[in-house]
């Protein structure tokens, strides 16, 4: 069969010179910030922009989280995870054998000497999150979905408060992060509807914000690109090939092209850099969400953290979301782990009823060694990649669409681009 030529765009469409492939908060995110920059953009997903990944997540914007989540070697919680006894972590018998070189490499990173390095490179990106988010807030008007007033880690006995406290206060030293300790006498004014005598306290990380609808802020993010002259597009990113001119992919209008093309495909990144021979490593966390129609609800986000879910208020009720399952991307859906974080929950506060008819499910994408993916593909001209933003992208989107529009256009970069670049994996 013969390939229609490259020139058949959309009719009505302004040749884009870049196309980004996936309209989550990665994707809309790169394509605000290019567009900001004076270049032509195509955004193309097969849904609508923010319907994935960035709409199931717990919303927070994590100013606190400077460390990205490294592998547990500690006794107890290897010993639970391997039974599969725990809640923070579940895994599928059957996703094995793929992911175990993934799980050994991501140890490996996890070692002390190999985490300080990757921490202090991802820190340097989170430092900018609220800050970055703020500009796109406003633009889009999405203040009635922001609250500013932090997210609470609470912890059940003064054993692991104490030690979280002085974690805490090394984070604060070293990268500013504000805090206030409250016990749980104060924690019971601050939230009412915790039952007393279950937390014995909790770190309240005061700079971080939360968002009511995640999805519904990608959303409004995106409709800002399209009312500043952006396009957004249905198409499939795994129909995307190198082309004389560039690349192109097919949309439901036709074909696309462009001299650049930026994959934010999340999760699926995967499947299309096989397609173009890029056996990088990512692999994925799955989370489960249920909304919660609980009468009293919480005023912040909390993360019950010696047992590994949150819950955040939401529109749509009390979203409870979980750990990570370590699971394929295509495997069956398990909410065994869910099940135990509603029982840990309903320790804390009445839940009230299930919202949802069926739980939600997502994948969050993470690279062996933590950190994102951002920059140019050698291997490929004009190809950049932008995803593997694990547990953070949705705290992360907005500056790492500024910093891979900043390094896509040649200009002075917010942090230094090369701790995240796709070279560091060969490619
Ligand atoms: C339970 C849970 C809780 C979380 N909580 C938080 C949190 O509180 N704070 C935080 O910062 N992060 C959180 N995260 C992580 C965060 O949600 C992700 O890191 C982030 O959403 C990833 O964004 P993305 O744009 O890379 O991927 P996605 O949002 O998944 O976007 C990828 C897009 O690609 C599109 N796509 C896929 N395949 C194709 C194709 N073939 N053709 C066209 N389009 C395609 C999809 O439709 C999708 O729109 C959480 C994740 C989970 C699972």
């Amino acid at each position: 069969m013969t390939q229609p030529p490259i020139h058949m765009q959309p009719s009505n469409l302004t040749p884009p010179q870049v196309v980004v492939l996936g309209a989550g908060m990665l994707g809309v995110c790169t394509a605000l910030h290019l567009q900001a920059r004076g270049v032509q953009v195509a955004l193309i997903d097969r849904r609508g922009p923010g319907e994935e990944t960035s709409h199931g997540n717990a919303g927070v914007i994590q100013q606190e989280a400077v460390s990205p989540y490294a592998f547990p070697f500690d006794a107890a919680t290897l010993l639970a995870t391997a039974l599969r006894r725990g809640v923070d972590i579940h895994w599928q018998a059957a996703a094995m054998p793929r992911l175990l070189p993934y799980l050994l490499r991501y140890a490996w990173h996890s070692l002390p000497r190999h985490h300080a390095a990757i921490t202090l490179a991802y820190s340097r990106l989170v430092a900018h999150a609220t800050a970055e988010h703020q500009p796109l807030i406003e633009a889009a008007g999405a203040q009635h979905l922001v609250t500013r007033r932090g997210f609470r880690f609470g912890y059940r006995t003064l054993q692991a408060l104490d030690k979280a406290l002085a974690n805490a206060h090394r984070v604060h030293a070293t990268h500013g992060v504000p805090f206030e300790v409250a016990d749980a006498a104060a924690l019971s004014q601050a939230e009412p509807a915790l039952r007393p005598g279950t937390l014995a306290g909790a770190l309240h990380f005061t700079s971080s914000w939360s968002v009511s609808d995640p999805g519904g802020l990608v959303a409004l993010y995106a409709k800002l690109f399209e009312q500043r002259g952006g396009t957004v597009l249905q198409g499939d990113a795994l129909t995307l090939e190198a082309h004389a001119s560039g690349w192109r992919v097919r949309t439901h209008g036709g074909w696309v092209g462009a001299p650049q093309a930026v994959v934010a495909l999340g999760p699926w990144s995967g499947n299309l850099m096989q397609r173009l021979g890029c056996a990088l490593p990512l692999f994925v966390k799955r989370g489960y969400h249920q909304h919660h129609a609980a009468p009293q609800g919480l005023a912040l986000p909390l993360l019950d953290a010696e047992r590994g879910y949150v819950l955040a208020p939401m529109r749509k009720g009390l979203r409870l979301t979980t750990g990570a399952e370590l699971a394929r991307l295509d495997s069956p859906t398990n909410p065994v782990q869910l099940g135990r974080a509603q029982a840990c929950a309903r320790e804390l506060l009445d839940l009230g009823p299930e919202v949802d008819s069926e739980p939600w499910l997502g994948n969050r994408p993470c690279m062996v060694d933590m950190l994102p993916v951002m920059g140019p593909v050698a291997r490929h001209p004009g190809l950049w990649f932008n995803f593997g933003h694990g547990h953070q992208g949705f705290t992360l989107g907005p500056v790492s669409g500024r910093l891979l529009a900043e390094q896509l256009t040649g200009r002075p970069t917010v942090v230094d681009p090369a701790p995240y670049r796709p070279a560091r994996f060969g490619v």
